[in-house]
């Protein structure tokens, strides 16, 4: 079947659960790979460096972008956010799915570069639901909750850009929603194109 990849972008607004829906995805599907970014942010308490991030000075990640080492980048509440290039191209080559959990710049930025991206959006089931999530969640102050919900209205209009989305009621459901939205995108005549042509040239070579 397909040799390469399928490129996922996981959108949301902040305190959606995005995470939480990943990583239940994740579980079921531990051959897809994770796109560590890089940010300029410091680290919450029990975050890792390269595992859930690369933590950088702005001097080293202005270097990235100097070094075309980024396929996106964009800024976030004061920070600044990328996905490392070279990573994801290496997974995608050998045929292992790459999910970017990112924001809405970044992942429009994607869908410009590689029309192949299958790009979801988790939407809250009401703002007043996301309020309280992200309000509830007690690792931001007061200031940094009130950006990220100003920024929320504005990732939700992006929201129509995407292809697929998913509503977090559950995180189950949310999940199995996640699951079926890339079973049906590995089945699409343009994900398996070169399948298709590949079988198309055997049975004409078969018949001549
Ligand atoms: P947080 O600071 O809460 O970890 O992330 C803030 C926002 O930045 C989230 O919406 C997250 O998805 C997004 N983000 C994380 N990594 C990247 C990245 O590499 N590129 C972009 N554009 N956004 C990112």
């Amino acid at each position: 079947m397909n040799k390469r990849g399928l490129l996922l972008v996981f959108s949301g607004p902040s305190g959606v659960g995005k995470g939480t829906v990943l990583k239940e995805y994740l579980k079921k599907h531990p051959d897809t790979a994770f796109s560590v970014s890089a940010t300029t942010r410091k680290p919450r308490e029990g975050e890792v460096h390269g595992q859930h991030y690369f933590f950088l000075t702005r001097e080293k990640f202005d270097r990235l972008i100097e070094n075309d080492g980024l396929l996106e980048h964009a800024q976030f509440a004061g920070n600044c956010y990328g996905t490392p290039k070279e990573a994801v191209e290496k997974n995608l080559e050998k045929g292992i799915d790459v999910v970017l959990e990112i924001e809405v710049q970044g992942a429009l930025q994607v869908k410009e570069k590689c029309p192949d991206a299958l790009l979801v959006f988790v939407m809250p089931p009401s703002f007043e639901e996301l309020r309280r999530r992200l309000t509830g969640r007690g690792t931001e102050d007061e200031e940094t909750v009130r950006r990220r919900l100003s920024n929320a209205g504005r990732e939700m209009e992006a929201a129509k850009q995407y292809d697929y989305i998913v509503v977090n009621q559950t995180v189950e459901d949310a999940a199995d929603q996640l699951e079926q939205i890339v079973c049906a995108a590995k089945h699409t005549a343009k994900y398996l194109r070169e399948f298709i042509d590949e079988v198309e040239y055997d049975a004409e070579t078969c018949c001549k």
